[in-house]
């Protein structure tokens, strides 16, 4: 019996004339992916991915996995193919669906005629498998209304496919059909939140790490460099740039007074971000700011900063509590890495009354007492990149 995988399309069926444009960069990213567990075919077939594979070393558990993971899906199943006939469909129920049915008192079967040739169409094929499933397992019962499990039967072009529902995929669009934005990535719960996120949306994702060596350790950057990497098991690989902003910290403590030294980090963290995303094509930033949670969150504070961003910031979770945040990084498992207490460069030097309700004036006034731009090029010229690669 061969067993493969269904993946059903989210948005892209909404997608009309260019549909096929989403869906080949989504096969892309299947395949990708699919190499690392053998061989398989990745073929679009009616608003569903069907994956199979070629010989008997194809790790199917393996992609099943990660598959689930990939942008642009809401639903896999895994299914049984057979030939397209009672016979042959009865004897895959026998050998395939007991495995989950083991312990299921109430069920029912949804049938479903795409190929119309097929002599029975869906109610009847439904009512002749639910039948026989009834006859090889006498303590089941039939519940259209609430059952706790529905085994699905599927005659398409190629063959017919059983199988006993359906696994949530990651759902959003596919990475890589919505643009690519630079995120800035610190070590909290928030921005990774933010880059799984965007990504959702079909966005590539960059990186830009700030650090403050020697005031942050090496053990700070490799927490970042993990939780890219846990970032790109849905957003595909990330490149990371790593900015020292350790001479910036530096002038900043010796220039301007104390209340501000957390916004004119900020500042220079977003000039800093916005030159490097016009460098790599980025056509966003992407923050994970949520709205009044610290004081450089407040709506003023934000104010002094995004006018030095020269293209749309994106701030996924601006509206989230942070409890809701910590929902996402506990499913996307970057919650843990994340909690780890290593030191980030805005926790050195941090002011003790951060002003809430900066003004424009009072932060130029500040800025201005150092060499704001030579500055920023000096980090950027110093910067290093890593390749942050997908891992199965
Ligand atoms: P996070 O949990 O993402 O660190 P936070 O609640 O600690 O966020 P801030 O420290 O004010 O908030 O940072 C706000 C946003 O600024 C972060 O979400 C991130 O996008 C960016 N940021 C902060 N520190 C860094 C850093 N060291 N490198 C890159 N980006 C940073
Ligand atoms: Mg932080």
């Amino acid at each position: 019996m061969k067993e493969i995988l269904l993946c059903k399309y989210g948005e892209i069926v909404l997608k009309g004339a260019n549909r096929k444009y989403f869906e080949d960069i989504l096969c892309k990213s299947i395949r990708f992916r699919a190499r690392h567990f053998g061989k398989f075919t990745v073929t679009p077939s009616q608003s569903t991915v069907v994956i199979e594979p070629q010989d008997e070393n194809a790790d199917l558990e393996g992609l099943f996995e990660t598959v689930l993971k990939v942008f642009g899906i809401v639903g896999v199943s895994r299914c049984a193919v057979c030939e397209k006939n009672m016979e042959s469909i009865e004897r895959t129920a026998r050998e395939y669906l007991p495995q989950f049915l083991s312990g299921v008192k109430t069920f029912k079967v949804e049938g479903k005629r795409s190929d119309k040739r097929f002599p029975l169409n869906s109610i009847e094929l439904s009512r002749e498998v639910g039948g026989y499933l009834l006859s090889e397992n006498p303590k089941l019962k039939v519940d259209v209304h609430n059952p706790e499990i529905v085994v699905h039967v599927e005659i398409r072009e190629f063959g017919a496919y059983l199988h006993a529902g359906q696994f949530k995929g990651a759902g959003g669009m596919p990475v890589g059909t919505n643009g690519k934005a630079l995120l800035l990535l610190s070590g909290g719960i928030d921005s990774p939140v933010a880059g799984y996120m965007i990504a959702k949306r079909g966005v590539q994702i960059e990186a830009v790490h700030f650090e403050s060596f020697p005031y942050t350790s090496e053990r700070a950057r490799e927490k970042v460099f993990e939780l890219a990497r846990l970032v790109a098991q849905y957003a595909g690989s990330i490149r990371l740039h790593v900015v020292s902003l350790t001479h910036i910290q530096e002038e900043l403590v010796k220039n301007c007074e104390e209340d501000y030294f957390t916004l004119i980090l900020r500042r220079y963290m977003m000039a800093i971000a916005n030159k490097i995303a016009k460098d790599e094509d980025c056509g966003g930033l992407v923050t994970g700011e949520s709205l009044g949670q610290v004081a450089s969150q407040t709506m003023q504070a934000i104010g002094v900063v995004d006018p030095l961003a020269e293209i749309p910031v994106f701030r996924p979770c601006i509206g989230l509590d942070k409890e809701e945040i910590v929902q996402v990084a506990r499913k996307i498992g970057t919650f843990e890495t994340s909690i780890q207490p290593y030191e980030d460069c805005c926790t050195v030097f941090t002011p003790r009354h951060p002003k809430t309700r900066p003004t424009m004036e009072g932060v130029l006034e500040q800025q201005n007492r150092l060499p704001f731009w030579d500055l920023v090029e000096e980090a950027i010229a110093g910067k290093t990149v890593e390749h942050i690669r997908t891992e199965f």
